[in-house]
This record gives structure tokens, sequence and C-alpha cells, in this order.
């Protein structure tokens, strides 16, 4: 196991809060709230997600894992989200555990074991024309 950043540390600028080495909150004094969704093993709810964004003309942000980009039963549902323009990115492709919940710590995959995932997540968002950063994949020719 490696230890991970700056475990459990809280620290904040421009009063955003980072945890964990990670942005937990962004600016906590403006007034915006920002809607993302998981999905993993289950779509359950996906469909209702989606129309209520589209009626209420509401963006949002979709983290997907590999395994659900994989799955045919879901590929209408990320064709829609995609095609409303709301952002869609990687949420592992296996859904690895990257440290216990308990012992935030110590990583329990390696750089390279993270490495090889999010490069799979990455492969199954090109599939519906995304990029690693989110964005439509351009082509050239
Ligand atoms: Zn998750």
């Amino acid at each position: 196991m490696v230890p991970a950043q700056d475990p459990g540390k809280t620290s904040s600028l421009n009063h955003a809060i980072f945890r964990y080495g990670g942005l937990e909150r962004s600016d906590t004094t403006a007034k915006n709230i920002y809607l993302t969704f998981t999905g993993g093993d289950f779509n359950d709810g996906g469909k209702w997600i989606n129309r209520v964004l589209k009626r209420k003309g509401v963006p949002a942000h979709f983290f997907f894992t590999g395994d659900f980009y994989r799955s045919p039963e879901n590929k209408k549902l990320i064709k829609k989200l995609r095609k409303q323009g709301h952002y869609l990115g990687p949420h592992s492709d296996k859904h690895l555990l990257y440290a216990s919940w308990t012992n935030r710590d110590s990583l329990l995959v390696s750089k390279e074991e993270f490495t090889s995932d999010l490069l799979n997540n990455y492969k199954e968002m090109a599939v519906f024309g995304i990029s690693k950063q989110g964005l439509p994949i351009q082509k050239t020719d």
C-alpha cells in the first residue's frame, strides 16, 4: 500500500475546500449548485433523471464506469445525455476501490493499476465519441 497525498488534511483557497488531495467544494460563498450523477452496476432512475433535466433545461455531470458504458442496455441513455449536452466523464473502468473508507491514508491500488483502469474507461467513452476531457471527439478528416 502507498500513502495517499495529505490524508484528511483540509485546506482552502478562494473559499474552496480541498481534502484528501482533491477539491471537495468549490467557492462556498457562491450560490451555485452542480448536479452530479454516477453510474456503475445499476441504471435505476436514469430515464427519469434525464427526463426531468430535459424538462427543466438543467445541465448535469455524469460519471460512468467502463462497465456502465459497455452495457448494451445503457447505450440509449448515454446517447440521449450526450445529445442534450450534459458532461459525461469516467468513474473508473471496473469501479476500483482506491482506498478504504475507514483508512483513507493508504491506497489499495498501484499507480499502474489506476492508470490502466482509467485508460480503459476512456476507451469506452471514446466509443460514444467522448474525449477524456468529456468533450466530443473531433474528427480530423
Ligand atoms: Zn462509485
